[in-house]
């Protein structure tokens, strides 16, 4: 079913650690529908776990989906007519719903500790039984539970979840899935601080903030029955329930561990998005690349933007199988949009890498340098290694590396000798008025094309591969280029 009226979707993200990719899908999907749908995208923030709270982390959040181009219409910051939008700002809201379950006979106070608990877990261990609460404060009588509460003593709100038959839910990537109610246990609704637990709070949330689409991680699959099960308690309408795929480790066995998704930096990747635009990686590319992580258009294309997406995304065509991650694919994905990117553009997304490596990277230079690295870049990180020489007064290339192939260091000086001449004779250095001379004397010098070039390449550069030669020369300059040629001939007269 593809969601023609407009829906009200959200993101509902806990502030517990860095954004990453499988949280950016999630976010991408439900701002896709609703921007297709001319719908409503909410950001919501889950808070409620304060022990998992980390400081900092809500604002990281923000900043990772607007570098991805994922804007909110509702929600912290941006306000709306449903907030508040973080959880812990909204406990009464809970606890009055919390009320009415148990007033209903839908939930019931639960006074037990801590320790008998765990008394009952053990026993239920040992005799093969799956953990569950036995049932002891179920079968209070709601008046002996009111005055309990009434005299203060501690407790914990669970669901009473019912006994017999079976429970049908439905998610749209999967169909009907239908649990024994007896393999239900009664879950703990609204903890003794009296903040509400996950399940209770996004019911609650979904409902009153009129969401149509509950597009979430798989990982709630299992407490999908408890979901559906307090929404008819509650009498409301059921959202339409999309679970996504899960994400595999590259190689598709297993997920991915903590450790695991911390050492990926060392290559070059990551899971988290923060780490993303460091690493030379564009948003558009990130995007195009978590989209077909679960979702394809068809069988062949592979190239979307965020317009495409938005007017291409269906929810028929998610793809409930696990996924697994794939580097490779999305260094693919970062080299084409690279490539499609316009001089200005590219001029503007590298300057901050120069920066960053203490290089002073004027626009005019940036604009010279983009068309002759454009097709070289595989990220936008490798800007400063494949051109920080034109930004260097000086390169300072290893004395032996000077020497080209097949060659003595003598030999390697005359050559750069004979080019300082030759190039200190033309008014400029250009490709059209340096190259010519330069090619009669590769002729006539009994060395290759490679040697000769070579030597200049590192002299001028300081880099054994480096964009073209003659058109870095002009775009460095006659004075520079030459005082770097005369100081490599300096430099192998004296390992001669
Ligand atoms: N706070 C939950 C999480 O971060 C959200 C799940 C949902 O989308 O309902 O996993």
């Amino acid at each position: 079913m593809t969601a023609t009226k407009p829906v009200r979707v959200r993101f509902a993200p806990s502030p517990t650690g860095h954004l990453h990719i499988g949280g950016a899908r999630t976010a991408l999907y439900n701002y896709l529908l609703a921007r297709q749908t001319g719908g409503q995208f909410l950001l919501r923030i889950e808070d409620t776990d304060r022990k998992r709270f980390v400081e900092g982390a809500e604002e990281e959040l923000k900043n990772s989906l607007r570098w991805l181009g994922i804007q909110w219409d509702e929600g912290i910051d941006v306000g709306g007519d449903h907030g508040p939008y973080r959880q812990s700002e909204r406990k009464a809201i809970y606890q009055e719903y919390a009320r009415k379950l148990v007033a209903d006979g839908h939930a019931y106070p639960c006074f037990c500790s801590a320790e008998r608990l765990e008394r009952v877990r053990t026993e239920q261990q040992k005799n093969k039984e799956i953990p569950h609460y036995d049932g002891t404060c179920r079968a209070l009588s709601p008046e002996e539970a009111a005055r309990r509460v009434a005299a203060g003593e501690s407790h914990v709100i669970r669901f009473k979840t019912p006994k017999e038959g079976a429970t049908t839910v439905r998610d749209l990537l999967r169909g009907d899935i239908t649990v024994q109610n007896s393999t239900l246990d009664d879950y703990i609704l609204v903890k003794s601080d009296g903040l509400a637990l996950y399940h209770l709070a996004a019911m609650v949330d979904d409902h009153l903030m009129g969401i149509s689409h509950v597009i979430r991680g798989a990982e709630w699959l299992a407490t999908l029955p408890l979901h559906c099960l307090i929404i008819r308690a509650m009498g409301w309408n059921e959202p339409v329930w999309a679970h996504l795929s899960v994400f595999l480790k590259p190689s598709g066995k297993g997920k991915m561990s903590k450790r695991e998704s911390a050492d990926l930096i060392k290559d070059g990747h990551s899971i988290f998005v923060k780490d993303l635009a460091d690493l030379g990686y564009l948003p558009e590319a990130v995007v195009n690349w978590v989209a077909l992580m679960g979702w394809s258009y068809d069988d062949h294309t592979e190239i979307f933007s965020m317009a495409d997406l938005i007017e291409k995304f269906s929810l028929e065509r998610l793809n409930p199988s696990p996924a697994a991650i794939n580097f490779t694919k999305f260094d693919h994905f970062n080299g084409v949009y690279i490539r499609s990117l316009t001089v200005e553009d590219l001029a503007q997304r590298i300057q901050p890498f120069f920066e960053k490596a203490g290089l002073k990277a004027d626009m005019p230079t940036l604009l010279k340098i983009a068309p002759i690295i454009h097709e070289r870049l595989a990220g936008l990180d490798e800007a400063p290694e494949i051109a920080g020489f034109f930004f260097r007064d000086e390169v300072t290339p290893e004395a032996a590396e000077l020497a080209a192939k097949n060659m003595t260091a003598a030999q390697s000086a005359k050559v750069a000798r004979d080019a300082h001449a030759i190039l200190s004779a033309l008014p400029e250095i250009t490709p059209a008025l340096a190259e010519p001379p330069m090619r009669s004397y590769v002729e006539q010098s009994g060395f290759s094309a490679g040697q000769v070039f070579g030597i200049l390449r590192i002299a001028v550069t300081g880099q054994k591969v480096s964009p073209p030669l003659f058109e870095s020369m002009e775009i460095i300059g006659r004075e520079k280029v030459l005082a770097r040629i005369l100081r490599a001939a300096e430099t192998l007269e004296g390992l001669a």
